[in-house]
């Protein structure tokens, strides 16, 4: 009898390693233990924690210290807003960006856009998503910055879009197609501020209005440097949202030849 249960007992132990193993291979698959880190390429085991290497981490320009409590700006004093903002209106409530678009971050950004890295969409919405933190939970929906068809075609897939959609994947907030781009502005990055707010003046538009009607938005882009396209963006949302705040993997700054050139 005592014979028979621990046969059975065995029996019972081996269908339970197997499926173990069949378990974890699937889970293997899902969340591959050897993905790289997204900055050097090292092997990392902890992706989804944290999707770089430590000797990584301890370069990164994390976007620390204090910042303007808008638009997410490093403030080099104890303001709780930037210069800027005390004198701009702007129609987000405020700014969420991990980083500062330098050295790393900058290169990946960079190669995410323009070389069609779209697998880095996916670890820098969870960054945008771990820096948040619980804020996450005050919002509806998700938008994001749209591109013209002709210029959306050109790269073959719009980068915000794209960084919408993975946040979703991660916090289950539907991803709303709620923005239209007009016609195709020049540049910004040739442009001052206010060069830049005329150049993307009346650029964006509301096509679906239901989908964001009374909603706490979160409006996400790939780079925030004067606020001037988030802000456009915003602006024609506002006449329907409830809120909206902003989000982006980097917090850039314009450059200094720029800003005395207002
Ligand atoms: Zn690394
Ligand atoms: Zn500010």
């Amino acid at each position: 009898m005592k014979k028979d249960r621990t046969k059975k007992d065995m029996t019972e132990q081996s269908k339970e390693n197997r499926f173990m193993e069949k378990f974890n291979k699937f889970l293997n698959l899902i969340f591959p233990p050897d993905i790289k880190c997204i900055f050097c390429g090292r092997d990392i085991n902890h992706f989804y924690e944290r999707p770089f290497c430590d000797k990584c981490a301890s370069h990164l320009p994390y976007n620390i210290g204090n910042r303007c409590h808008i638009c997410d700006e490093p403030i080099g004093n104890e303001a709780i807003v930037c210069d800027r903002c005390q004198t701009t209106k702007h129609y987000f409530k405020r700014a969420y960006c991990p980083f500062t678009y330098d050295n790393m971050v900058r290169a990946s950004l960079l190669s995410y856009k323009m070389e069609g890295k779209k697998y880095l969409a996916l670890p820098f919405a969870l960054l945008i998503e771990k820096y948040m933190h619980d804020s996450i939970t005050n919002f509806d929906v998700i938008a994001y910055v749209p591109m013209t068809t002709i210029s959306e075609k050109a790269r073959s897939f719009n980068q915000s879009k794209l960084l919408a959609e993975e946040l979703s994947k991660l916090t289950h907030l539907p991803v709303v197609h709620c923005l239209k781009k007009n016609f195709d502005t020049k540049q910004q990055k040739e442009l001052n501020y206010k060069g830049r707010a005329e150049n993307l003046k009346d650029a964006f538009s509301v096509v679906d209005k239901t989908s964001i009607k009374n909603k706490r938005v979160l409006l996400i882009d790939d780079i925030i440097t004067t606020c001037a396209t988030v802000d456009e963006c915003s602006k024609a949302m506002s006449k329907y949202a409830l809120s909206i705040s902003v989000c982006a993997v980097a917090r850039n700054k314009l450059h200094k030849s720029l800003i005395d050139n207002i």
